[in-house]
């Protein structure tokens, strides 16, 4: 995959089309303790557009008007972190979004694994790398092996989207991948303003 590096935000004028493949890098799992280091973007055409952040320096206008773009659906995996994370340090309210995790444990229930490299292997055949996952991504320069790392997260949702796309219209649960979709932004909400631990639905 092809890696372009901005620093700080997207270009002025870059369109990455009507389904972004997103996924960010940070310090850690906490976004109160843990600050948001990379946001890497992909039209789903070989190109992730890598923008890093320095701490502290959260602006990035274009990269928050696509993120709030109602015609833009950003496409994630695992989308209630990044979108949080994106609200903590972008404050920007990340929507529509897809998430390949909900729509994967929505129609894949013959396993409990769930995970990208899981996704990648059954559903594409090809066999992730997440060597470089624990690394300091707050480095004023990101390694190659980095920069590769970080892109292969986004190379292959567009195709994940489509293959689980297929199994949720053939088991009737589009409705309900769709749903969850859209409750995704209020979810990451809840779980910054202290809910995080707690299932709302629950008894
Ligand atoms: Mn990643």
């Amino acid at each position: 995959m092809k890696i372009k590096l901005h620093k700080g935000d997207l270009p002025d004028g870059l369109s990455l089309g009507p389904l972004v493949a997103i996924d960010t890098e940070t310090l850690g799992l906490n976004p109160y303790r843990d600050r948001l280091c990379l946001a890497q973007l992909s039209a789903g055409d070989g190109v992730c557009h890598a923008v890093q952040f320095a701490a502290g320096e959260y602006a990035a206008p274009n990269l928050r008007r696509m993120l709030a773009d109602p015609a833009v659906t950003k496409l994630f995996h695992f989308a209630r972190f990044d979108i949080a994370m994106f609200r903590r340090y972008l404050k920007v309210d990340c929507k529509p979004v897809y998430c390949t995790k909900i729509a994967s444990k929505l129609v894949r229930t013959y396993t409990d694994r769930h995970g990208l490299k899981d996704l990648v292997r059954e559903l594409l055949g090809i066999e992730l790398s997440k060597e470089q996952q624990s690394s300091d991504w707050g480095a004023a320069e990101l390694t190659e092996k980095q920069l590769a790392y970080a892109a292969s997260d986004v190379a292959h949702l567009h195709a994940l989207k489509t293959a689980l796309d297929t199994m949720l219209a053939r088991e009737g649960r589009t409705h309900l991948a769709q749903a969850c979709f859209n409750f995704l932004p209020a979810r990451a909400e809840l779980d910054l303003a202290g809910w995080e631990e707690i299932d709302i639905f629950a008894h």
